[in-house]
């Protein structure tokens, strides 16, 4: 029986490398059955609504998903998709690992990058909760809760535990935040005291993004709320390459959606230069979820030969290979097994 996988391509540089993923995954001999499914800013905005029934329905049924990017507009406009989404599917935990690949020369290659955010991803400053009190006064209501920072919590250090990892790092900022980041690190210190294999360690969040810069090598497992896992995540692709390669994975207790770290791209939309190595490893990650860990792991593999041949990669990453040029190469490697 093919696995049932929602498969939402998004808009920018969205249709072209999730068309890149669905490529790679068929070439690991997965049978799929991908239930494509649109959703556009274009769609959004003529539908009045962020999150169309027919998105939700196929989520729901299929209780997977692979998904490209949907373009937030800044400052104004709809909600976020992504936000609205793993909201509605209450996908609690942001799961986004980030680490060298062979061959690829970056500022910090001869740094072993291997680390794991963990971001929440219901609340926060997400919870979408703003007004003007008085003309030109905004009050932005960060949420924080004991349910889903222990939800989070929870899951970072039981991945922490089943894959081997050493240590856990706290990111916070609760010498201002006292009461909401306060409640944040006290869940994540009474989690810590079920796994005392695993160390435990706090970091404010200036300071975690220096020393992420510094010594991004003493991180293993990072564990924090919302903002500062958008914020980390970023910083934390550009040490490893950019955002062109980081996957990320949107899980929840009844449904999963995969997606990159990246969003829509739109100044390389449409021009085949995007990378889709970030999408083909959410795939990876997605193989993984769906019990498929030797397909999983030839995918990274294959990946990972592409990009130690240098050859055939795009100019995001110092190559002039296209979109499509990129794909066939790891397609290639997994079909030559
Ligand atoms: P969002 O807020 O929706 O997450 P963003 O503001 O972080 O989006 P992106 O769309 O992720 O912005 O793009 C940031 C930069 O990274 C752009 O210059 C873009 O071209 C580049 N970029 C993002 N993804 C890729 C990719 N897959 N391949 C090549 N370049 C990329």
């Amino acid at each position: 029986m093919p696995h049932q996988v929602t498969l939402i391509p998004g808009d920018g540089i969205g249709p072209e490398v999730t068309d890149a993923a669905v490529r790679a995954v068929a070439a690991t001999g997965v049978a799929i059955d991908w239930q494509r499914t649109e959703l556009t800013s274009d769609i959004i905005v003529a539908s009045h609504n962020e999150l169309p029934p027919h998105v939700i329905e196929s989520i729901e049924r299929t209780h997977l998903g692979l998904k490209g990017p949907v373009t937030t507009p800044i400052a104004g406009g709809y909600q976020s998709v992504n936000v609205a989404l793993r909201k509605r599917l209450e996908l609690f935990a942001n799961i986004r690992p980030v680490r060298n690949l062979p061959g690829l020369h970056t500022r910090y290659s001869d740094v072993k990058i291997d680390l794991v955010i963990f971001r929440e991803n219901t609340e926060d400053l997400y919870s979408g909760l703003e007004h003007e009190v008085v003309t030109d006064v905004v009050t932005s209501l960060k949420v924080i809760t004991r349910l889903a920072s222990f939800r989070i919590a929870r899951n970072a250090f039981a991945y922490a535990r089943t894959m081997g990892r050493k240590k856990v790092t706290a990111v916070h900022k609760a010498n201002i935040m006292k009461l909401g980041d306060g409640l944040f690190l006290k869940c994540c210190r009474e989690v810590a005291q079920e796994y005392p294999m695993i160390e435990y360690q706090e970091r404010i969040v200036d300071n975690a993004a220096m020393q992420l810069v510094m010594r991004p090598e003493q991180f293993d497992v990072m564990l924090m709320p919302n903002l500062y896992g958008d914020i980390i995540s970023d910083l934390a692709a550009g040490l490893v390459g950019g955002l062109g390669i980081v996957p990320g994975a949107n899980i929840g207790d009844r449904c999963a959606v995969f997606e990159a770290v990246h969003g829509s791209a739109p100044d390389i939309a449409g021009k085949g230069l995007a990378n889709p190595t970030a999408i083909m490893m959410s795939a990876a990650m997605m193989l993984d979820y769906l019990k498929e860990m030797e397909a999983a792991t030839r995918l990274r593999g294959a990946i990972e030969e592409v990009y130690k041949e240098k050859r055939r990669l795009t100019p995001d990453v110092g190559g002039a290979a296209s979109t499509t040029e990129f794909t066939d190469a790891v397609v290639e490697k997994l079909t030559a097994r």
